[in-house]
């Protein structure tokens, strides 16, 4: 067994309530390779609290808000030193392939970097009041204690999007990692502990929903609920805020789109739906599932999409060389298989893959689904892995009816030359993120998020603070006349 992780609490590393653990496990071998804490519903609270004493007292509230930058900038720096170590643990954790994890954790220092400077940069306005003698003025306020829960596919960004303006606004942090794969989110408490956070600004702990999430996601300390996963456990989430009216964000699942027009660059188009469907295994909110394709140019992109399939490397995620590793969980293995399965049985065409690789790991072959109709279920459900449905268009607005028709709405992506056509897209197809002649781009600068079943709530650019701070008005009567009895008329 290799490394001993242990939970982050109150600026301290400590093993969970009685030492429990539990198993976590390598996606490539299906094997235990390392025990993890296991956070009891008391160390869920006691990291709570610790949370709400910092953002209290101590040095936290009087720190300013140029000072809370400084210390992202440091986290920044360590993230950036600790990329290769917290890629490799991310890969052994989930199984997602080393070329990937290396790329997004180096970018996840940027996150970090952003954030810091929005610090010092959240103000508040003045008002030309309309009564005489009033200066009022508004003032944008942290909230408080914030829950942030993730799940095991890039924890680190998906962390890095919520710590970021969490701490940027002056808030204080309990981040719950996934039980499936925590292992590069134990690391980073380090680096938190290393950049000099006061004890209980973040804390750090990964367990189960029922003694871990749904203790902190209804805890009558915790003012903000910030949540990446599925809609069902959302939907636990928002039964639990209704304990304690947190203001809650709800980053689910998709479905997303990618359109193919019969003018659009084809090989810019298919390395898009490649990145979309194939990249990290399909195991991404704003995978590109459904591929809406001209009619005119289905069988040859297909066919195109099929070869290239055969090709892509699978295999163990830490080789540099392996383009598409395991699934994270056996569990996920089985849905894919399932709703394959009963795609074909209500009448998709299977082109290529559709199974599990026989042996050990969690692997699953790169599959393409034709669907005749809308209504099957790979065109409507969320597989969360790397099976692409093939929809067939013949004009514009037919092409817009089939991206608007899930109740999901995340990313689209739209390949055409027309430039109108475009920007008549971006307007009507409902989603949080549009791509045109490109697909999975991100950034920190720019909002990320969905509507529908996706959720709500954006993280990521400016919009990210505002979901952090709420609005104090105050209101100053700079008046040298006494405030008049209000019972005595005049
Ligand atoms: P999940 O919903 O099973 O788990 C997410 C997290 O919620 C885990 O940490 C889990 O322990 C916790 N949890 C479980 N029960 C809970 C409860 N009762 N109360 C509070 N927390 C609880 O999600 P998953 O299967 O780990 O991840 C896959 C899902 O996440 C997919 O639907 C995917 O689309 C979505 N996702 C969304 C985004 C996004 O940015 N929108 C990003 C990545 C993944």
């Amino acid at each position: 067994m290799a490394e001993a992780f242990q939970l982050y609490i109150d600026g301290a590393f400590c093993n969970a309530e009685a030492s429990a653990t539990f198993e976590s496990l390598d996606p490539s071998e299906g094997k235990t390779w390392a025990l993890m804490p296991k956070a009891s519903a008391a160390d869920t609270d006691r990291a709570v609290r610790a949370a709400y004493a910092a953002f209290n007292g101590g040095p936290w509230p009087a720190m300013t808000a140029t000072a809370r930058g400084k210390l992202l900038y440091k986290l920044a720096e360590l993230v950036a030193r600790d990329a290769s170590i917290i890629a490799e643990l991310e890969t052994r954790d989930t199984g997602k392939v080393i070329r990937e994890t290396k790329a997004v954790t180096g970018y996840v220092a940027e996150y970090y970097r952003y954030f810091a400077g929005l610090a010092d940069k959240i103000e508040g306005a003045t008002f030309p009041i309309d009564k005489p003698d009033m200066e009022v003025s508004t003032r944008r306020e942290p909230l408080g204690v914030v829950a942030a829960i993730v799940p095991w596919n890039s924890q680190m960004f998906l962390t890095a999007t919520k710590l970021g303006p969490a701490l940027a606004a002056g808030n204080t942090v309990v981040i719950k990692a996934s039980e499936d794969g925590p292992a590069p989110l134990l690391h980073f408490a380090r680096l938190v502990h290393e950049a000099g956070f006061p004890a209980g600004v973040v804390n750090i702990i990964t367990g189960f929903g029922a003694d871990c999430g749904q203790v902190l996601t209804s805890h009558p300390l915790v003012a903000r609920v910030a949540f990446t996963g599925g809609p069902e456990t959302a939907r636990h989430v928002v039964r639990n805020t209704a304990e304690n009216f947190a203001v809650t964000t709800l980053e689910l699942g998709g479905k997303s789109p990618v359109i193919v027009f019969d003018d659009a660059n084809l090989d810019s188009a298919l390395n898009g739906v490649i990145a979309g469907i194939w990249g990290a295994t399909g195991q991404s909110c704003v995978a590109g599932s459904r591929l809406l394709i001209h009619a005119s140019i289905h069988d040859e992109f297909v066919a195109r999409l099929a070869k290239r399939a055969g090709e892509i490397k699978i295999g163990a995620p830490l080789d540099m060389a392996t383009e598409m590793g395991p699934l994270a969980t056996l569990k996920q293995v089985q849905r894919a298989e399932k709703l394959t399965a009963e795609s074909i049985a209500a009448g998709a065409v299977l082109v290529t893959g559709g199974k599990a690789k026989k042996g050990a790991g969690y692997y699953f072959e790169p599959t393409i689904l034709l669907a005749p109709t809308a209504e099957l279920p790979c065109v409507r459900e969320e597989f969360f892995g790397p099976v692409l449905s093939v929809l067939k268009f013949k004009t514009e607005e037919e092409a817009v009816a089939l991206a608007n028709g899930t109740a999901y709405a995340f990313a689209a992506g739209i390949f055409t030359q027309n430039l109108g056509r475009a920007h008549r897209l971006t307007k009507k197809i409902r989603a949080g993120v549009v791509w045109v002649n490109t697909y999975r781009a991100v950034s920190p600068i720019v909002p990320f998020g969905g509507n529908g079943y996706t959720g709500h709530g954006r993280e990521s650019g400016m919009d990210a603070i505002r979901d952090y701070t709420r609005t104090k008005s105050i209101w100053i009567n700079t008046s040298d006349v006494p405030m008049a009895d209000p019972f005595v008329m005049r």
